[in-house]
């Protein structure tokens, strides 16, 4: 089923989440094991796999010469989102990214994804992580989010990047990714709502946030979303405080602040993190259904178990 149709059908707020592909050479298994949990535990209408850019290192040869090599850290998004839907019968949403493929690489994708009977995506376009081929790609590559939705709406019309004769139709529900606190790129929050206005009228069904932290951020994105006329629902994303390292790492990668009084709360009792990181979550959570929010997202990474104690802290409740 598409994403939005679990939304408009669900008479309840949906509890999803996102997961990271192993490291290369890593074993699928392992995020069985943390999938078969989730599933037992909350059985999500649809999980959501990252995809990973490849990315550009330098290698020292055996012979002392360096060789710039490029490679993706975590692939097999397409073939986990098989595996989920083999295993579990639940909706995979992969995510597909601008950054590192052509067009045609991403039209290759989805007609993949459409044979396995895939037809969600979140189309994001990444970020610069030095891989990119320096060759004239003479406007073949998706330079923004937006363009990517315009050419899954354009294949769900039949119109492929070839003029084919009768191309089958495909039938995707897109998602994209809005930002509470602006995206790190953009000059002020108006000016990012009105990109995000225009992945919605490229034809996104619905927003995915980044993790937050105050939920006053969140409800002053979607009053200035709702103002802008982007009217699909916007699931706010969330990852729970769970290590020290959280507080600088969180702000650092993902551009994002942590409130003055979740940070002192840590540096006061660092033991605790894991506990302070639930109950923060837990309020947050809390609020934010309360007012009545579609559904939430967590953001799972490798490790399932701060996300579950939530849940079961907000089941208790
Ligand atoms: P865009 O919507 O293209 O926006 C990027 C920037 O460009 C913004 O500042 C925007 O305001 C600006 N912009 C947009 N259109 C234009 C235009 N026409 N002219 C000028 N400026 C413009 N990264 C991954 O690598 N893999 C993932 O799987 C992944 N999943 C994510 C999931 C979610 C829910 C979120 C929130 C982020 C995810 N990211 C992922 C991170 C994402 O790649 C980065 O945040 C990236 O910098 C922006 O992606 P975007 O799709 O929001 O970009």
């Amino acid at each position: 089923m598409k994403v939005i149709e679990h939304y408009e059908n669900s008479t309840e707020p949906l509890i999803s989440f996102e997961i990271i592909p192993p490291k290369r050479g890593g074993a699928v298994q392992d995020v069985f094991k943390s999938l078969d949990r989730v599933v037992e535990e909350v059985k999500p209408p649809f999980i959501d796999v990252t995809y990973h850019a490849a990315e550009a290192y330098v290698e020292e040869l055996p012979d002392g010469t360096l060789k710039r090599r490029v490679r993706r850290k975590r692939p097999g998004t397409i073939g986990l989102c098989a595996a989920i839907l083999h295993r579990y019968g639940i909706d995979p949403v992969p995510h597909l990214i601008c950054e590192g493929f052509t067009k045609e690489e991403s039209e290759d994708a989805l007609i993949e994804l459409n044979y396995l009977g895939i037809h969600n995506v979140l189309a994001i376009r990444g970020d610069n992580t030095g891989s990119q081929v320096s060759l004239n790609l003479n406007g073949t590559v998706n330079k923004y989010a937006v363009d990517l939705v315009k050419q899954i709406r354009n294949m769900n019309h039949g119109d492929y990047l070839e003029d084919i004769v009768n191309a089958e139709p495909t039938n995707f529900c897109v998602g994209v990714a809005g930002y509470p606190e602006k995206h790190f790129e953009a000059p002020n929050l108006d000016w990012d709502v009105k990109k995000l206005k225009d992945k919605v009228d490229a034809g996104a069904d619905y927003v995915v946030t980044q993790m937050f932290f105050d939920n006053a951020a969140y409800f002053q994105f979607v009053e200035k979303c709702r103002e802008n006329g982007i009217d699909v629902p916007i699931i706010p994303g969330l990852k729970i405080l769970s290590t020290e390292n959280h507080l600088k790492s969180l702000p650092k990668y993902f551009y994002l602040n942590i409130p003055d009084e979740l940070t002192a709360e840590v540096d006061a009792n660092p033991a605790s993190v894991k506990d302070i990181g639930t109950e923060w979550s837990l309020n947050q959570c809390q609020e934010l259904l309360d007012n009545g929010v579609p559904g939430i997202h967590f953001y799972i990474m490798g490790d399932p178990q701060p996300a579950l104690n939530v849940i079961s802290g907000l089941r208790g409740r």
